[in-house]
């Protein structure tokens, strides 16, 4: 059984493996590392990167900050202080300034998602969509480890005021009994499953007593990143017994789990933390973006969903990546990624269809790349809401000038030289634009 220890860049020289990474991929990681999060931790090294095959490895690329995700110019800037021995105030000043250049804050996520109770806004929570709200538990803004394309890096960056977070559980209760449409919370982070399982019950219990709420969610990465959160950790036998508490008392509790690799499902110990949360009758359901140099090959999500599907695991959303950190290195054009998601999804029997995308989680709402198809000579992308800020977008198709190297909505123009795409005008006026 593996112990939790978790490395940064402060002590990557205590890895196991710290002699296999190249002097100069120890340089980018210790130059990216002043912008962006970086954490490892004993299963991630151990058990899911193949050491033999970095720095190319996914499981690597996942995990370990690439020269890549800076511009040249932003690397060279940080690089010279950190080969100069400069002071770290000094660096972390150099590196705020690049960081507040990433659109730390896309899609509107702070001004037009946080809501209101009496008047006062409810930080640490969205609603977003009329169903469902996201909560952001105080204590849950850390993962075991950190992904490289975390779309949430502003969270992990010391950007405070950019931090959604929230401690009062009561709050979340009084604003479900005013808003009985909202059917899910969902817990996430951060990842909720760094908290001990006390704090989990802390948070969760309360939610049990609310009739109107439906479902418990939980966005966590942990059945990739620390699998023993569900088996080996001192309180998961408590955690157990308090999802079947949750599933005893009425209630549909679904975890999310973020997998962007077969691998991370493809040993002992994924499949045993599987295996005891489904056991409480708990449902566990996959999501994760495409990503450049991850899974950017329809192969690899075949290989996924088949070993989801046969685990019992359900698939359910293919994200494009946000507009947002380290991008320019991590995207997939909108073409390319509809191109792997339909390579893999033909493989699948119907039991793996359940899965939707590529999807984009854009201002207007959840848009997915549906079809790249041609009318009156005019190729175009066939695009579709499953979420809409105005819940009468829901399930509505749109069309928009083809482009090849479009790989995010911004980057597409309506059909047929019309000015504005239908939900546009009514998205300004929520902006109050
Ligand atoms: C994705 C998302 C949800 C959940 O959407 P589903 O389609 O129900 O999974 C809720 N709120 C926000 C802000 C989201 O981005
Ligand atoms: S698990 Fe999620 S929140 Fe955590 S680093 Fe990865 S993408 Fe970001």
């Amino acid at each position: 059984m593996l112990t939790f220890q978790s490395y940064t860049a402060e002590n990557i020289q205590q890895l196991p493996q710290y002699d296999t990474i190249p002097p100069e991929q120890l340089h980018a990681i210790k130059v990216v590392a002043e912008v962006y999060p970086f954490r490892v931790n004993s299963h991630v090294a151990e058990n899911l990167i193949d050491w033999s095959n970095i720095p190319d490895d996914p499981m690597f690329r996942l995990s370990f900050p690439q020269a890549g995700m800076l511009s040249g110019e932003d690397f060279r800037t940080i690089s010279d202080l950190v080969l100069s021995d400069a002071d770290s105030q000094l660096i972390r000043q150099e590196a705020r300034k690049i960081q507040l250049r990433q659109n730390p804050n896309p899609a509107g996520q702070m001004e037009l998602n946080t809501p209101r109770l009496d008047g006062e806004p409810l930080h640490g929570m969205q609603h977003k969509y009329r169903e469902s709200v996201l909560f952001f538990p105080l204590e849950a803004q850390v993962c075991h480890a950190y992904c490289t394309y975390c779309f949430r890096w502003p969270q992990f960056s010391g950007l405070e005021s950019l931090k959604f977070a929230n401690e009062s559980v009561d709050k979340l209760i009084d604003y479900l009994r005013s808003h009985p449409e909202v059917k899910d919370v969902i817990f996430t982070g951060g990842d909720p499953m760094v908290m001990s399982t006390e704090l989990i019950e802390k948070y969760m219990r309360p939610l049990l007593d609310v009739p109107t709420l439906r479902t418990i969610r939980i966005g966590t990465k942990s059945l990739s990143w620390w699998p023993g959160r569900f088996t080996t950790d001192s309180d998961a036998d408590q955690l157990i017994r308090f999802f079947e508490e949750v599933v005893t008392s009425g209630k549909h509790l679904a975890i999310m789990a973020h997998m962007s690799h077969p691998r991370e499902i493809d040993n002992p110990e994924a499949v045993d933390a599987v295996r005891r949360i489904r056991s409480t009758g708990a449902v566990i359901r996959s999501q994760s973006p495409v990503v450049r140099h991850v899974n950017d090959d329809s192969e690899v999500w075949e290989e996924m969903w088949q070993k989801q599907v046969q685990l019992g695991v359900i698939p359910y959303y293919m994200f494009l990546e946000r507009d947002t950190g380290p991008k320019h290195y991590f995207e997939v054009p909108l073409a390319e990624a509809l191109d792997i998601y339909n390579g893999a999804y033909r493989q699948m029997s119907g039991l793996g269809r359940t899965v939707r995308g590529p999807s984009m989680s854009c201002s207007p709402g959840k848009v997915i790349v549906e079809d790249v198809t041609e009318i009156n000579d005019e190729k175009l992308f066939v695009l579709k809401f499953t979420q809409g800020r105005n819940p009468e977008w829901t399930n509505k198709t749109f069309l928009a000038s083809y482009d090849d190297s479009a790989s995010w909505i911004d980057d597409l123009t309506p059909a047929f030289g019309d000015e504005n795409f239908f939900f546009e005008p009514e998205l300004r006026r929520m902006y109050g634009s």
